[in-house]
């Protein structure tokens, strides 16, 4: 059994915020009326056939383009969001009429997650989770930097006020992050952003430089930063005082694959990867 689910057969408190409220695919059957509804409606018609422009295929394309295709395709790819956020406003509030009022309400998000920047892993769309079920931070290579402000605002924010009880950090096999890491260039700006990554490389020098298969080698660094940035986000204090006082959150590693679509939990031992950073790491005095 893993330390989460430990935990959530221990603590009265999580087994009650651990448990998924609805899994997916059920949620998915009971919404289907709804959705089915939804889909006869103008607004999610016009969702589904809002006209494209033509879409250059290389970025090069853009120079033998006439002026006024370009012009059109700008236009034509900023309106869909809109198109798209009205039909997507529509629905909601034909699902249900206070959707909005409990948005506007406040949030109380049961997840923080901590994800790649890449456009291809929308983290609500792959895990069923609705507006306000989680806090989110993406970054290139999903990197937890102690320097970081910015990441570290929001794990302060999403323990110590939101009160998250999950805290995922969630790469991806194929990282364009990771691999740039794995390449003896000079890539400017990005250097010391990815140094963080040839860091893990080093930390784990051994194990990776066995695996003779590159690809191989390369999905396993990913899991292996996965691991290290969960290590870092334990290492902060809202975290260890959190867990201390109210024995949540916990922290969580997962992996994206493009293969199938699905999440490969890494089930990292929290509460040993707690004790074991805490001789070195501990600020819960
Ligand atoms: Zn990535």
């Amino acid at each position: 059994m893993s330390s989460a689910a430990r935990l959530a057969c221990r603590s009265p408190l999580l087994s009650s915020v651990a448990r998924p409220s609805i899994p997916q695919s059920i949620r998915a059957t009971r919404a289907a009326p709804a959705l089915l509804a939804a889909a006869r409606s103008p607004a999610v018609r016009s969702f589904n056939f809002i006209p494209q422009a033509p879409k250059p295929s290389k970025s090069g394309d853009w120079r033998t383009m006439a002026e006024e295709d370009i012009t059109r395709y700008l236009k034509q790819s900023h309106d869909r969001v809109f198109e798209n956020n009205r039909a997507w406003a529509e629905e909601k509030k034909a699902k249900d009429p206070e959707f909005f009022a409990k948005l506007a309400a406040g949030q109380t998000p049961e997840y923080l997650w901590i994800g790649c920047s890449d456009s291809r892993i929308p983290a609500e769309q792959i895990t069923g989770l609705e507006p306000g079920e989680a806090f989110i931070h993406r970054n290139i290579a999903n990197l937890v930097c102690n320097v970081d402000l910015n990441v570290m605002s929001v794990i302060n924010y999403a323990v110590r006020h939101l009160q998250v009880k999950h805290i995922v950090v969630c790469g991806h096999y194929g990282c364009g992050g990771v691999k740039a890491a794995m390449t003896a260039k000079d890539l400017g700006l990005l250097n010391p952003w990815l140094r963080n990554i040839r860091d893990v490389y080093r930390l784990h020098e051994d194990e990776l430089d066995a695996i003779a298969d590159e690809a191989a080698r390369y999905d396993r660094l990913v899991e292996l930063n996965v691991m290290e940035q969960c290590r870092n986000v334990i290492k902060t204090a809202a975290v260890q005082k959190s867990f201390a006082q109210n024995h949540f959150p916990i922290v969580h590693g997962w992996v994206f694959g493009f293969q199938d679509g699905r999440l490969k939990d890494l089930n990292i031992d929290f509460e040993s990867m707690l004790k074991s950073i805490q001789k070195i790491y501990n600020l819960t005095e």
